[in-house]
C-alpha cells in the first residue's frame, strides 16, 4: 500500500461527520486504522442545526448541538482521525477497494466504508420555516419541545412523524394542533387512534401553512384550507414541521439494499450492509430512533464491524 495520496487505499473511510462518523472514527482510530471522515455537505450534521442538547447522557446541564459536535471532532481528531470537508459525489462500489470521487476531481480507495451521511428533515420550503428555524420552527419534538411549555403548538404533516411528535408535545403544549393538508390520516391506525383519543390535539384538516408569523421568534401561524382558500391566522409559540425525513443515501442507490424510503438496509444486530465491507450506521439506516445517542452506538457498532472484518480478511 502507497502512501501517496493518489494511490493510496484508506483501511476506513468514513463518509458524515456526525454523532454517527464521528463515533466511528474514535473507536476506528482507537483501533490504529487511521479513518479518513469525509465531512459531507453539513458538517456536524443534524445537531448543528439545533439549540441546546438536554438528553445526551453525560452532560447534565445540557449544550449546545455545534459545540457538542466541536466534541465530538475534538475526540476523533485526537486519536489521529483525518477530516476533510467536502462532499462525495460518485461512489462505486462493484470494484475493491472501494472507489469514491470526492468534489468531483479527487478520487478515494477504501477497504472499508463506513456510511454515516444521515438524514435531513424534509422542510416546507417557506422563507419564514429558515428564519425561524431554533426560534420556534423546529423538526424535533424530542429535542425541542421542553422549551414550548403552556404554549400554543402546531404541528405540520399527517404521517405517523407527526403524529408521534403531536402526542409527545402534549405532555409540554397548552394545546397541539395538527395542520393536514388532507381529511385523512397517512399515519397507522394504532397512531391515528392515540392521536384521536388525546383531548389536547385538535386536527385542522385539508390546511397547509403559508407562513410562520414572528419577527424575533414564532408568535403565529397563517394557514391556508386548501378547499376554500381561505386564510387564518392564529397564535403560536411554536411550529414544528414533520413531513418526514429523507435520508442522504442516494448516492448509493441501485448499489446497496434499501427499504422503500430509501434507508440503507442492515443486516440484523449489526452494521452489515449488502455489500461486505460497506457498514452503515445512524439516520442513513434508522428511521425509527433518530437520536444522537442512538447514531453514536450505531457509529461504534460500524467501526467495530469494520475493524473484525479487516481483521478476518487480512488475518
Ligand atoms: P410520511 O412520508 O409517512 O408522512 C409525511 C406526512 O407529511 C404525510 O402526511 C404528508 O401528507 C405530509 N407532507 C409531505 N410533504 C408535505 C408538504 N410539502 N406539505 C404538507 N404536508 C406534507 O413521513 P413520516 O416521517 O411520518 O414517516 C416516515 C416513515 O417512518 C413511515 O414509514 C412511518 O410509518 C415510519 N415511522 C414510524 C413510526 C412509528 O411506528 N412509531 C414513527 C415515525 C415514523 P400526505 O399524507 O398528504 O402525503
Amino acid at each position: 500500500m502507497s502512501d501517496s495520496p493518489q494511490d493510496r487505499v484508506e483501511k476506513v473511510l468514513i463518509l458524515g461527520s456526525g454523532p454517527a462518523g464521528l463515533t466511528a472514527a474514535i473507536y476506528a482510530a482507537r483501533a490504529n486504522l487511521e479513518p479518513l471522515v469525509i465531512e459531507g455537505l453539513q458538517p456536524g450534521g443534524q445537531l448543528t442545526i439545533t439549540t441546546d442538547v438536554e438528553n445526551y447522557p453525560g452532560f447534565p446541564d445540557g449544550l449546545m448541538g455545534p459545540e457538542m459536535m466541536e466534541l465530538f471532532k475534538k475526540q476523533a481528531s485526537r486519536f489521529g482521525t483525518r477530516l476533510k470537508l467536502g462532499e462525495v459525489t460518485k461512489a462505486d462500489l462493484g470494484r475493491w477497494p472501494f472507489e469514491l470521487q470526492l468534489g468531483g476531481k479527487d478520487t478515494l480507495r477504501a477497504e472499508t466504508l463506513i456510511i454515516a451521511t444521515g438524514a435531513s428533515a424534509r422542510q416546507l420550503g417557506l422563507d419564514s420555516e429558515k428564519r425561524l428555524l431554533g426560534r420556534g420552527v423546529s423538526m424535533c419534538a424530542t429535542c425541542d419541545g421542553f422549551f414550548f411549555r403552556d404554549q400554543d403548538i402546531f404541528v405540520i404533516g399527517g404521517g405517523d412523524t407527526a403524529m408521534e411528535e403531536a402526542l409527545f408535545l402534549t405532555r409540554f403544549g397548552r394545546s397541539v394542533s395538527v395542520v393536514h393538508r388532507r381529511d385523512e390520516l397517512r399515519a397507522s391506525k394504532v397512531m391515528q387512534d392515540r392521536a384521536f383519543k388525546s383531548e389536547k390535539i385538535r386536527f385542522i384538516w385539508d390546511s397547509v401553512l403559508e407562513e410562520v408569523l414572528g419577527e424575533e421568534k414564532v408568535t403565529g401561524v397563517r394557514l391556508k384550507n386548501v378547499k376554500t382558500g381561505e386564510l387564518t391566522e392564529q397564535a403560536a409559540g411554536a411550529v414544528f414541521v414533520a413531513i418526514g425525513h429523507v435520508p442522504n443515501t442516494k448516492l448509493f442507490e441501485g448499489q446497496l439494499e434499501m427499504n422503500d424510503t430509501g434507508y440503507i438496509v442492515t443486516k440484523p444486530d449489526s452494521s452489515y450492509t449488502s455489500i461486505e465491507g460497506v457498514f452503515a450506521c445512524g439516520d442513513a439506516q434508522d428511521w425509527v430512533y433518530r437520536q444522537a445517542v442512538t447514531a453514536a452506538g450505531t457509529g461504534c457498532m460500524a467501526a467495530i464491524d469494520a475493524e473484525r472484518w479487516l481483521e478476518a480478511r487480512h488475518g
